[in-house]
């Protein structure tokens, strides 16, 4: 079998769920604790990031009652979206979150399946994103899907540009908002960062804190802030993260980078 069939293959073993069964709740219980330590009386949301990882681990978490599921490159995403799509009753479909950098002439793909984007980091991309929105709609490509984009904006939280792991810096972040906010088929919902390499997230995260208060100001509709990984959970909830996005402690070490 080649990468690509296998990572539309959607039949899932017992063994495997049974697995993914135990880890998810690990995963939700340290959730719910880092919650509880916060004095948070919400719990975030738990997107599970399923990239590198085939179909058919997102229909055993959608049996698990995992509804929020992430990817990063649309050459994957698409796909798999579409075989899951398939595989599933309508009832189990999870919505898909778009976390990744993503080129402009990806988001004619990408609005296909895309329930939210959280890695706007340049006006051009809200630009493109906008024109395949008006397009996708008027072509009927997003059925079931909200017809208004919800899009958060990626904020480096590394002043290192080079270095960093994408994202507008925060002194370019108006830019941006300004770009979503005259989008006629997309929404500023938040933002989202991750902690830059090697970094203390408590610290990184606390910046964002700020970031996203500032913006919600201004914004009162962006309220969601999207942060916190496998490593670093813990952090993100503790500085009001709305979203966390959990891929290697759901679903185990990843094949290659990224
Ligand atoms: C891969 C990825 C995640 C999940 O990372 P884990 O360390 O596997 O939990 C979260 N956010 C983004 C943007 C990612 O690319």
């Amino acid at each position: 079998m080649t990468d690509a069939q296998e990572l539309t293959e959607t039949g899932f073993s017992p063994a495997r769920r049974a697995e993914l069964a135990e880890r998810l709740e690990a995963v939700r219980g340290r959730i719910a604790a880092a919650a509880a330590d916060a004095g948070r009386s919400d719990l975030p949301e738990l997107i599970v990031v399923t990239k590198r990882f085939p179909a058919s681990d997102a229909c055993a978490l959608a049996d698990l009652g995992v509804r929020q599921m992430g990817e990063n490159r649309d050459q994957e995403a698409a796909p798999k979206a579409r075989a899951v799509a398939e595989a599933l009753p309508e009832g189990l479909r999870p919505s898909w979150h778009f976390i990744g950098q993503l080129q402009s002439n990806k988001a004619k793909s990408a609005v296909r399946y895309a329930d939210a984007v959280h890695s706007v980091d340049r006006a051009s991309l809200a630009t493109a994103l906008d024109k395949a929105m008006g397009r996708a709609l008027e072509a009927g490509e997003r059925e079931g899907l909200l017809p208004v984009l919800p899009c958060l904006i990626q904020v480096s939280l590394d002043p290192d540009a080079e270095s960093g792991r994408g994202g507008v810096q925060p002194a370019r972040l108006a830019e941006v908002a300004e770009a979503l906010r005259s989008a006629e088929h997309l929404e500023l919902r938040g933002l989202m960062a991750v902690a830059p390499l090697g970094a203390d997230p408590v610290e990184a995260f606390g910046r964002l804190s700020e970031i996203h208060g500032s913006l919600v100001t201004e914004c009162p509709q962006a309220t969601w802030l999207s942060a916190g990984m496998s490593q670093d959970l813990e952090a993100a909830v503790a500085a009001g993260a709305t979203h966390v996005r959990i891929g290697s402690d759901v679903l185990g070490p990843r094949a290659g980078v990224g």
